[in-house]
């Protein structure tokens, strides 16, 4: 941490006294995602000449036009439309003939997003970041080459590159099973089918197939998960959480089929042919589909832009090389995103933004990885920061767990959303807080305060003692805390 009162005039002055050559811009940023959108805003406001590179008609990357935004603007209606249909009664509102209007949920998923991206425009102008519409990509003496999207190339020299082109979607291995973006979709089609799916396969049972598969449950299909390991939810989740989310899920109407592996899917004049086998090998299954969608992950996008060129070394998955400034192999470009190591989420994409700029410019960055909290926004959310029950025993450390439920807290039971708990976990000694685990209605919101309270070491008698509003959720969180602390809860 530095202080921030003079660090744009500090930077200025360090960043011309290293670098005096006469270039085009201090930094160029290659991808306009939120790495690289918030990279150039920072770089700007700490006084550095930038430009900024995207090679998509708009700003914001994968997050605002094809991930987070689009999704949680489906999550939410869909979910909106589901209570209608099944929960609204209960509450004493009576409505007549509910019925979907496919297309205007659409159109304002588009809204939301045409209104983000067009923002981040605005705030380009407002900080004086150059927007260069192109495809960029890096030749010797480490300049960049853009074609612009209108037509036409530039050649720009910068003192300073900072690559955040992100990732894209992982094809099927061995092209088993091919996305057309119609039947066989990959997340992006499944952002936008013009029908509900009579049925649904999802192959892949982690953040982005459950969230998107919720989606079209709710609004009407037959979801079935395919998954190959023995849990849902992705690698880092606490199997706790995840048996009970899988639980609530099925109550949904989800299918789930784990431990089993898709081998091919085959298109049929009906929809598609989906065959598995057991994980183990053996035992073959088929499924029958209107539409698939492969959720198999995201692959760094690290292809085509040069970096044989300047040298650039990428791992075994294709993620580019960086040291703890963030810098490549080749000294003066740097990386961020989803195109390096980490988590593929973009509030972790941003930080390393900010904190890489402000390294090139002196500052020294840091980022806690077990801090970067994690949150799947189907409903109930499932959220978490720091380390699962499992990361603890394997790492041989002595922990504690308070767990809290959801229908021991006055709020969930006023909003008669009462399915999940708080689970906070926190060192046998010391009562250091280690991770927090959510399960419940807003999960997605309460862990902003464990990420907090895990960033600044904070115990479970911390948490305990603070003073939180009643009725809240997060109350639940203070009483899981005070379990942990103390043994037990108030109101359990
Ligand atoms: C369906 C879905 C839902 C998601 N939901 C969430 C969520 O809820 N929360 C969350 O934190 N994360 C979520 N993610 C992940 C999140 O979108 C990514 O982690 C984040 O966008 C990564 O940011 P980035 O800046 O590294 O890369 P990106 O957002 O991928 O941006 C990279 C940009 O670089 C551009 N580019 C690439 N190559 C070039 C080139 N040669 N020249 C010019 N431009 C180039 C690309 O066009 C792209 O716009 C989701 C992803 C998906 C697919």
């Amino acid at each position: 941490m530095f202080a921030r009162a003079s660090l744009k005039t500090t930077f200025k002055k360090l960043f011309f006294r290293t670098y005096s050559s006469t270039s085009d811009y201090d930094l160029v940023v290659l991808g306009g995602g939120p790495g690289g959108y918030v990279a150039s805003i920072k770089a700007a406001q700490l006084g550095l000449k930038v430009a900024c590179v995207e090679k998509r008609e708009k700003l914001g990357g994968t997050c605002l036009n094809v991930g987070c935004i689009p999704s949680k603007s489906l999550l939410h209606n869909s979910y909106l439309y589901h209570m209608a249909l099944h929960d609204l009664k209960n509450r004493g509102i009576e409505v007549e003939s509910v019925r979907l209007n496919l297309d205007q949920m659409m159109t304002a998923k588009n809204s939301s997003v045409n209104s983000l991206t067009s923002g981040i425009e605005m705030l380009f102008k407002k900080n004086k970041v150059d927007y260069i519409k192109g495809v960029g990509k890096l030749s010797e003496g480490n300049k960049l080459e853009v074609k612009l999207l209108e037509s036409g190339e530039r050649v720009l020299t910068s003192k300073k590159i900072l690559l955040a082109t992100g990732s894209e979607v992982s094809p099927f291995p061995g092209g088993a099973v091919e996305i057309d973006e119609e039947t066989i979709v990959s997340s992006t089609g499944a952002l936008a089918l013009k029908h509900v799916p009579e049925k649904l396969v999802v192959i892949g049972g982690g953040v982005i197939g459950l969230e998107l598969g919720s989606v079209w449950c709710r609004l009407g299909a037959d979801v079935t998960v395919v998954e190959f390991t023995a849990n849902i939810g992705g690698v880092n989740i606490d199997l706790d959480i995840s048996k009970t989310f899988q639980r609530m899920l099925k109550k949904q109407g989800i299918t789930f089929k784990l431990q089993t592996k898709v081998t091919r899917a085959e298109k049929t004049s009906k929809g598609v042919h989906v065959y598995m086998e057991d994980a183990a090998g053996g035992d073959e299954s088929t499924l029958e589909a209107n539409v698939v969608l492969v959720a198999v992950g995201r692959r760094p996008f690290s292809r085509d832009l040069g970096l044989e060129h300047v040298g650039i070394k990428t791992d075994a998955q294709g993620r580019v090389e960086v040291n703890d400034m963030f810098e490549t192999h080749c000294p003066g470009i740097y990386a961020i995103g989803d195109l390096i190591k980490g988590p593929m989420l973009a509030h972790k994409a941003e930080e390393e933004g900010i904190i890489c700029v402000e390294g090139m410019l002196g500052g020294s960055p840091h980022i806690d990885y077990n801090c970067v909290p994690n949150v799947i926004y189907t409903h109930p959310e499932v959220a978490w920061v720091g380390r699962t029950e499992e990361q603890l025993r394997q790492e041989g450390i002595d922990y504690k767990v308070g767990k809290f439920p959801f229908a021991a807290n006055s709020r969930a039971k006023t909003n008669d959303e009462t399915e999940g708990f708080v689970k906070f976990l926190s060192d046998k000694k010391t009562d250091q807080m280690l991770g927090c685990h959510v399960i419940g209605t807003n999960a997605g919101e309460m862990i902003n305060e464990a990420v907090l309270a895990l960033q600044y070491g904070a115990s479970g008698e911390d948490v305990a003692r603070v003073c939180h509003a009643h009725p809240t959720l997060a109350e639940a969180l203070r009483e899981s805390a005070l379990m942990a602390w103390a043994g037990k809860a108030i109101n359990y």
